[in-house]
């Protein structure tokens, strides 16, 4: 496609960007459907952000994402925001409409799309969620608009993080959310009445990818076990739930449909779902060589 005085334009902004699979899944994207548009990744140090969401705004790009690690300090340079994303305090999809700002935040919903694609109904589930980082909000404030039983645990340090999400759906819900510390022993109690387990920590995240957060032997065969983090693909929670018979759903499910919503909201086009899974499983597969 070439570039035209027509072309608009969105991006990524993020601290590194490099091994971003978004500008590939995107670009072709746009590609596919024969949309004008183009997709770039800026490599912003925290004490620029600010200058850069401006100049994002000045030039009148269309849109962009927001990665690690400016997904929280954006949200006062916006204009506007999506409530969830408000209440998650997160944004990682903003959108300029008519030159105003307004930030979204897609993980959740992305999130919520890939387990409902996976075939698994979160209502009236018990479901233990693992972290209390911004991965951790989005999934478990998605998951408390639905019917579910939800149990948080996050590490001793941080345990204030998950009560204070708790906190929030009790109120935004009236749903209470059990909290509990990262510790095989709660995990072992948490796990006995468990339907679907969400890893939403970094642990098993490449280079560390001979770590998983919980012990093989918690996993078992009716549990559907869900790892937000894509990188491996197959980290070794996920083998380990497979090898006791567990269903499974990777990272990179949400990572593709966090993507397929933000495409959605630049371009009101439905997002081409496989092509996009195709290609950042390609760029995947090629890091792992
Ligand atoms: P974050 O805000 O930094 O949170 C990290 C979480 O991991 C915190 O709860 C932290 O616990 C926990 N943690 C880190 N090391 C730990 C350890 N050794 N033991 C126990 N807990 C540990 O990061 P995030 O944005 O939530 O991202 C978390 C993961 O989700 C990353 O791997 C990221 O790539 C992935 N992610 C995936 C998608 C997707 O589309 N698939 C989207 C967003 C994020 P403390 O609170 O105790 O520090």
């Amino acid at each position: 496609m070439e570039i035209t005085g027509k072309t608009k334009i969105c991006g990524l902004i993020g601290d590194p960007v490099e091994h971003s699979m978004s500008p590939v899944m995107h670009n072709k994207a746009y590609k596919k459907l024969g949309l004008d548009y183009i997709y770039l990744p800026f490599r912003v140090a925290p004490e620029q952000l600010e200058a850069a969401v401006d100049g994002l705004r000045a030039l009148n790009v269309c849109g962009f994402n927001v990665t690690i690690p400016h997904k929280v300090a954006v949200i006062p340079m916006l204009d506007g925001l999506d409530p969830i994303a408000e209440k998650i305090g997160a944004v990682n999809t903003v959108v300029n409409m008519d030159g105003e700002l307004r930030g979204y935040n897609t993980d959740a919903a992305g999130f919520l799309r890939a387990l409902l694609d996976s075939g698994t109904e979160p209502d009236g589930k018990n479901i233990v969620v693992l972290g209390a980082g911004g991965a951790a909000r989005a999934v478990t404030y998605i998951l408390a608009e639905r019917d579910v039983n939800l149990t948080i645990l996050n590490r001793r340090e941080e345990l204030d993080w998950a009560e204070a999400i708790a906190e929030l759906i009790n109120e935004d819900f009236g749903r209470p959310v059990r909290v509990l510390e990262l510790l095989d022993e709660c995990l072992a109690e948490a796990l006995q009445e468990a339907d679907i387990l969400v890893n939403a920590t970094s642990v098993g995240m490449s280079p560390h990818s001979e770590k998983s957060p919980v012990p093989a032997k918690l996993l078992k065969k009716d549990l559907v076990v869900f790892d937000v983090v894509y990188n491996p693909i197959d980290t070794r929670l996920l083998t380990e739930a497979k090898a006791a018979g567990a269903r499974t759903i990777s990272g990179i499910e949400m990572l593709i449909w966090q993507g397929a919503l933000a495409f959605e909201k630049w371009t009101g086009r439905e997002a081409p779902v496989g092509l996009m899974k195709k290609e950042a499983l390609k760029m995947l597969e090629s890091h792992e060589d």
